[in-house]
């Protein structure tokens, strides 16, 4: 194995997603100097680049409970968060604040939204209702036979690929070391403490090691030291149309899927929930739903091609919630992972307060409430 003190950094983080690169850039303003990033394939290019970048803390909870709160932190974060980026990147993420429509189009969805006005208005979140004519008026491309529909003022979109490009280059002029091609296969651990991993090519030591690795985290080897939880992948396909200029405001919900408009007249229809392992391949059966998806919310675009397809893999932990902070069996090794539907959300807020953990040691309320001890399988003290 090769290993030298190259092969050294303060913080190594493992997984160059959205959540591995946007901890690597709060370390860094935080102070920490020697960072490094290992990413199995290139940087940004898995369930992040996939992903259809809305900000939805309304359209995407269920309840009132601490995983809304730490939604609506992290969108909170978002306007400073693309305001700094754009000072040290030059890259606009395209933060959209125009708002998300959560459109109802039959007896059923009626009955889906007035439940979900309900305990939105009681948990004092920002959520509006809207008549038919309405929302027509709001948004003249969708179908007439839309009954009623909420409207959430801050359930915002961003381009995630724009986010991506622009914490890559946040890396690279801020002297953050990627290596890409890099698969960690095992954790090196000495006496109760992570001292790095194990690629195929090489060993690389750390102070402290942060797991960013998404839907794969369950597959590096630990030598049975220290558990970690288990993490599945759940597909998620997206079909998506070119028109030549913007034909929606706002993002457009119904309770089967969502059309996210993007400046340059992109439409994106997403997105299929499935359990199908780590296979990303598009299929019939799931771009059939997608435009059944499309027609219901715009028969206006039945006559569009299809322009792309994808397929990402989101990291779904037991308990549908993040996994969040320092292993119990190991103090120097730190998960964030399991952001399931809404890692670009939940990003900002993730990156500060692992950063400030590892960097500061300054703890939040957060990593006690997602702590990845929570689970059976997690060595806890
Ligand atoms: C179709 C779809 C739509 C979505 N829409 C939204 C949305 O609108 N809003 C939202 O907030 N979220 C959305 N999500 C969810 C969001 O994409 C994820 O929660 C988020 O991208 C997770 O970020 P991550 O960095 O943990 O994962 P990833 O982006 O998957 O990054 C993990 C990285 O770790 C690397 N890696 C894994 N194992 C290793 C290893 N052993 N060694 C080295 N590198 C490794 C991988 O190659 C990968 O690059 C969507 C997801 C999908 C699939």
């Amino acid at each position: 194995m090769n290993s030298n003190k190259d092969n050294f950094s303060e913080v190594l983080i493992v997984g160059g997603g959205v959540i591995g690169l946007s901890i690597a850039r709060e370390l860094h303003r935080r102070g920490a100097r020697r960072i490094t990033v290992l990413e199995r394939g290139k940087v940004g290019r898995e369930s992040s680049y996939a992903a259809a970048g809305m900000l939805a803390p309304n359209a995407e909870t269920e309840k009132a409970d601490d995983f809304t709160k730490f939604c609506a932190e992290s969108l909170d974060l978002y306007n400073k968060f693309a305001e700094e980026l754009f000072g040290e990147t030059d890259v606009n993420i395209e933060l959209d604040r125009s708002g998300t429509v959560y459109a109802a189009f039959t007896d059923h969805d009626s009955a889906e939204i007035r439940r979900r006005y309900d305990w939105q208005k009681r948990a004092g979140l920002a959520v509006e209702f809207l008549s038919a004519e309405e929302t027509r008026r709001a948004e003249p491309f969708v179908s007439p036979d839309v009954r009623e529909s909420l409207f959430f003022p801050f359930d915002w979109q961003v381009e995630n690929r724009k986010l991506l490009h622009a914490l890559e280059k946040f890396a690279e002029l801020n002297r953050i070391k990627i290596v890409e091609n890099a698969e960690v296969k095992s954790l090196l651990t000495e006496n109760g403490k992570i001292g790095g991993v194990r690629t195929v090519d090489a060993d690389f030591s750390a102070d402290a090691v942060v797991l960013a690795t998404g839907a794969w985290t369950s597959l590096i080897e630990n030598g049975g030291d220290i558990a970690l939880p288990e993490i599945k992948p759940v597909r998620g396909q997206i079909i998506g149309f070119q028109t030549a200029k913007r034909l929606f405001e706002r993002v457009i919900y119904s309770p089967r899927g969502y059309l996210v408009p993007r400046r340059d007249g992109r439409i994106l229809i997403g997105a299929t929930v499935e359990d199908a392992g780590f296979d990303k391949n598009i299929t019939a059966a799931g771009t059939e739903f997608l435009r059944a998806v499309a027609m219901e919310i715009s028969p206006s675009l039945a006559s569009l091609e299809i322009a792309e397809t994808w397929a990402g893999l989101r990291p779904l932990a037991a308990d549908g919630l993040p996994v969040l902070g320092a292993v119990a069996a190991a103090k120097n090794l730190f998960i964030a992972t399991a952001h399931y539907r809404n890692g670009i959300l939940l990003a900002p807020l993730t990156a500060k307060i692992l950063a400030e953990r590892i960097a500061e040691n300054k703890d939040s309320e957060y990593l006690r409430i997602f702590s990845p001890n929570r689970f059976k399988t997690a060595a806890a003290t």
